[in-house]
């Protein structure tokens, strides 16, 4: 196993590499020369073996030997140490609940998985590494609560003031130790441009060992697929259909990777809100990235999803093959927020902004197939979103991990929009 850059210029590297990296020189992505195929009964196995189990024969031809069985191992079982129900809805549609993770979304998998094998590839490194990670809420709290406490690392995190939820907030600012967050005057697209500015700033590099944490490192897209087997262990009958809410398209990426390994999936859809580039691809074949809008599933507001070239290069690029597969619908706002009064009102289940978008589109698919049933990732918890209660008067109860929270003091370094500043943080880690 080595992975490739999908834009075919960058060399190849190992898995090793691919995590140090991040992302190949030539602006592609890393991408695995092969899709390991599981061995025929590991699908009817599922059901009596252990998630640590399930994810350690997931991700172990992946990672090529490059980490020890016993650490891999140890690794998986961190990754996923807490539940991953999948809870009916109606009597055809059920959620499989990703948010029961440190910082309730579904982005703790991937950030515990990279985090941990950071911290085994650089543990023979003199020197520290920064982890730099801009963030629009959800992102920057899983990382952060990812790397918390792992030796040998800093973490810096760059969020727009006064632009992410109350427990968003608390999230990225109460952790403490190695992560230092910075409130940035500007908004989230400030924040990425300071982030790539260090990235690529060669003179700094020489001084300190910078890397982001990513959304495309392979270590955090690969660990995705581990959720959809808990799915399908879960699932009695035909093949489900899937729905994920999508923004950047890893999450999905990973769960058609994993159907490609052997997960029996019907159909998968792409769950988007107003941001609708792959939805148009799909009807018209014109893949025309633009401007992202906002909306109340702001986690998924991209314009110009990173990831989706993975999908096309899982597909060998053949449309009418990817088209087979892959549905995708754009759920406006209004239908979002009425689904999930609706949803609330018929069921008493409380959807957040992004899981609502999941379940919309997947209601609407099972109609034209009566006898198809499926479930659609809920991506978040829906205490993270003051959306939430103005829509349907109540987030639910409040997990005790958020109790906690409340409790904690904030510790925030604010910041004009400033590279020199970021840079002088940065040089202060060393
Ligand atoms: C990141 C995120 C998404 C989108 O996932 P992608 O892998 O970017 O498609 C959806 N919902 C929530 C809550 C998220 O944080």
């Amino acid at each position: 196993m080595h992975y490739f850059s999908t834009n075919r210029v960058s060399p190849h590297v190992s898995f090793r590499d691919a995590v140090l990296n991040g992302q190949p020189d030539d602006k592609g992505l890393y991408f695995p020369s092969d899709i390991p195929r599981l061995e025929a009964d590991f699908v009817d196995r599922l059901p009596d073996m252990a998630n640590e189990q399930i994810a350690f024969d997931v991700i172990r031809p992946y990672v090529a030997g490059e980490i020890p069985d016993g650490t891999l191992f140890e690794i998986c079982s961190e990754t996923v140490n807490f539940d991953f129900p999948l809870v009916p809805i109606t009597d055809r549609i059920s959620t499989l609940e990703l948010f029961h993770g440190p910082t309730l979304a579904f982005k703790d998998v991937g950030a515990r998985f990279m985090s941990r094998c950071l911290r085994h590839f650089s543990q023979d490194n003199k020197e520290k590494t920064i982890v730099i990670v801009a963030t629009s809420g959800d992102t920057g709290g899983a990382v952060a609560a990812g790397f918390h406490g792992v030796e040998g690392i800093e973490v810096v995190i760059l969020y727009p003031k006064g632009k992410v939820s109350k427990v968003q907030e608390l999230q990225l600012t109460t952790l403490g130790g190695n992560v230092t967050t910075l409130e940035l005057h500007g908004n989230f697209d400030d924040c990425q441009a300071l982030a790539k500015h260090a990235l690529a700033d060669s003179e700094l590099q020489s001084k300190v060992h910078l890397t982001s944490a990513n959304s495309i490192n392979v270590a955090r897209w690969l660990p995705q697929q581990f959720y959809y087997f808990f799915g399908l262990k879960q699932s009695q009958g035909e093949p489900p259909v899937i729905s994920v809410p999508s923004g950047n398209f890893g999450n999905l990426a990973s769960g058609i990777l994993a159907h490609i390994s052997g997960l029996p999936v019907k159909k998968f859809i792409a769950a988007c809100n107003a941001n609708d580039v792959v939805t148009r691809f799909l009807e018209t074949q014109n893949y025309e990235p633009h401007e992202s809008v906002a909306t109340l599933s702001n986690a998924m507001d991209v314009g110009a999803p990173s990831n989706f070239v993975r999908i096309l290069e899982i597909f060998g690029n053949k449309f009418v093959d990817l088209k087979e597969k892959l549905e995708s619908v754009s759920i406006s706002d209004e239908v979002t927020a009425q689904t999930m009064r609706e949803v609330y009102k018929e069921t008493g289940y409380i959807l957040d902004p992004h899981g609502a978008v999941g379940y919309r589109a997947l209601a609407d698919h099972l109609k034209t197939e009566p006898n198809s049933r499926g479930f659609f990732l809920e991506t978040a918890h829906p205490v993270k979103f003051d959306s939430v209660r103005e829509i349907i008067g109540t987030f639910g109860a409040t997990p005790p991990s958020v109790e906690e929270l409340y409790l904690k003091q904030k510790v925030s370094t604010e910041m004009d929009n400033d590279y020199g500043a970021l840079r002088e943080v940065l040089l202060s880690k060393i």
